[in-house]
């Protein structure tokens, strides 16, 4: 059987480690335009702001690893066309300038995604960058030696990870965002509140509820206007979001009109020989049962594992996401799965929430602080939806046993009462899980 892999980070590596491991008679070819593969982007705040010395430890698998499984690997080598039905990819090779085509049984799409880039007015300008793979981390890590204030637009999880990075390395930084909040999509008030008065207390300018208009400079950006105000900027990072990088099978597999792959739970396109995983698709949602765009490197990981074991035959099912994460902003230890009780009413769905705060273990113990959780449940059926949880002590481990409750569509009923151990040196005789389910109204 003859495998042909597009794009080698987390899912392509994960899929093409396994199928390696899983078959005899396979023969895989994989083309990665960088010259590396399996960086783990999530690195890239912690090495700007010098927390990851080394950045080759960023880096699970390589070239030759994958060469020593007896993988045909094509680095620098850009694939330029898919043609499903003829089962053919036409091939760039970057260093030579040489094209050639390739055939396959069966296609693995791992091309991931790529950062939006609006059509703001300057944009082109030197020292606007994005942050994706290991050449943007190296640029950001370059420019950011050689100026005072960073400016940067989007208040994700990555955006907010590098304000921390630049404020801790001593910059002037200024975070902008067209939301009122910080982490909006996945944290309520309760949990962004916290880490927006750190972030304040620093001296980083929080230009909230915010639209950049246009970037202003001389070549280089000096200048983020927006519609409320204008901020020095020597660099600007954009962190506006993700777009699924899927150009290539438009019109060939069906898609999301975002341009997200549609898979099935075994990790099928709609072609029976195309498969496809990680941030190049679209996945289950289960909070709500919708698809989804969540690119997490978590998925992509798991989908590309399915997609080696299901090559042959469907063997693994994908159970789908609760878009389960951590962050760590300072001192808060936050982490959150499925629905916030404001994306729930965004959706539509009828909700309740419950919110405790408690000291996560007992007072007798020579320290403790306190945990906030909240739990977020379907008003009518009482099924766990959604929950966040915040404190300066690392419990941020709750929060996956929580995706679990979620995944198995238990009700907040039964949380109250579920099985947790007591240790004085770790929690307390009603678990804060327990606690929030005792609760509940
Ligand atoms: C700064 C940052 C921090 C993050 N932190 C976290 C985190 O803490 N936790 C988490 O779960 N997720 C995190 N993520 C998300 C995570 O990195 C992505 O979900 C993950 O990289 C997706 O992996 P992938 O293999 O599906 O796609 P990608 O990482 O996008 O990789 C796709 C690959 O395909 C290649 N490719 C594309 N098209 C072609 C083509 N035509 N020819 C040849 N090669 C091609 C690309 O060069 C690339 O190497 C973070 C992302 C960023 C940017």
């Amino acid at each position: 059987m003859k495998v042909v892999v597009i794009g080698c980070t987390h899912a392509g590596t994960a899929a093409i480690v396994n199928a390696a491991n899983l078959y005899e008679d396979i023969e895989i070819s994989v083309y990665e335009r960088n010259d590396n593969i399996s960086f783990l982007s999530c690195g890239i705040a912690l090495h700007v702001a010098d927390v990851v010395k080394d950045p080759q430890g960023l880096f699970y698998s390589s070239p030759e690893a994958l060469a020593d499984l007896g993988v045909n690997v094509k680095m620098k080598h850009d694939v330029l066309d898919v043609n499903v039905d003829n089962k053919t990819v036409q091939v760039k090779n970057l260093e030579t300038g040489e094209i050639f085509e390739d055939t396959f049984d069966k296609l693995i799409v791992t091309t991931g995604s790529w950062p939006i880039q609006p059509p703001i007015d300057g944009i082109d300008k030197e020292n606007i960058v994005l942050c994706k793979n290991y050449d943007h981390a190296k640029v950001i890590i370059e420019k950011a030696k050689e100026v005072e204030n960073v400016t940067v637009v989007g208040a994700g999880y990555i955006g907010v990870e590098l304000v921390e990075a630049f404020e801790m390395l001593g910059k002037n930084v200024t975070l902008i965002d067209a939301m009122d909040r910080i982490l909006p999509k996945y944290l309520d008030p309760e949990f962004t509140a916290p880490a927006e008065k750190s972030f304040a207390d620093k001296g980083v300018t929080l230009a909230l509820g915010q639209t950049v208009q246009r970037f202003e400079g001389q070549g280089k950006v000096e200048k983020v206007v927006t519609d409320k105000g204008e901020y020095q900027a020597d660099l600007v990072v954009l962190c506006i979001g993700f777009r699924p990088n899927t150009g290539l099978l438009k019109g060939q597999i069906d898609m999301l009109p975002s341009g997200a792959i549609i898979i099935d739970e075994h990790m099928h396109t709609s072609h029976p020989d195309v498969f496809a995983a990680g941030d190049s698709c679209a996945v289950i949602y289960n909070p709500t049962g919708e698809s989804a765009y969540i690119p997490l490197a978590t998925n992509a990981v798991r989908m590309g594992t399915i997609v080696a074991k299901n090559l042959v035959k469907d063997t693994a099912r994908y159970m789908g996401t609760q878009g389960t994460s951590g962050i760590k902003i300072y001192n808060h230890n936050i982490a959150s799965t499925g629905l916030t009780e404001l994306t729930a009413k965004e959706k539509g769905v009828d909700v309740e929430t419950v919110l405790i705060k408690d000291n996560w273990r007992p007072e007798f113990m020579p320290t403790y602080c306190e945990v906030t959780l909240k739990v977020v449940y379907d008003k009518s059926s009482r099924v766990v939806l959604g929950a966040q949880l915040i404190s300066d002590e690392d419990l941020t481990q709750s929060i996956n046993t929580m995706s679990v409750v979620i995944q198995n569509k238990m009700t907040i009923d039964e949380l109250a009462y579920v099985d947790f151990f007591f240790q004085p040196h770790y929690n307390k005789p009603w678990n804060f899980l327990n606690t929030a389910g005792l609760n509940a109204k």
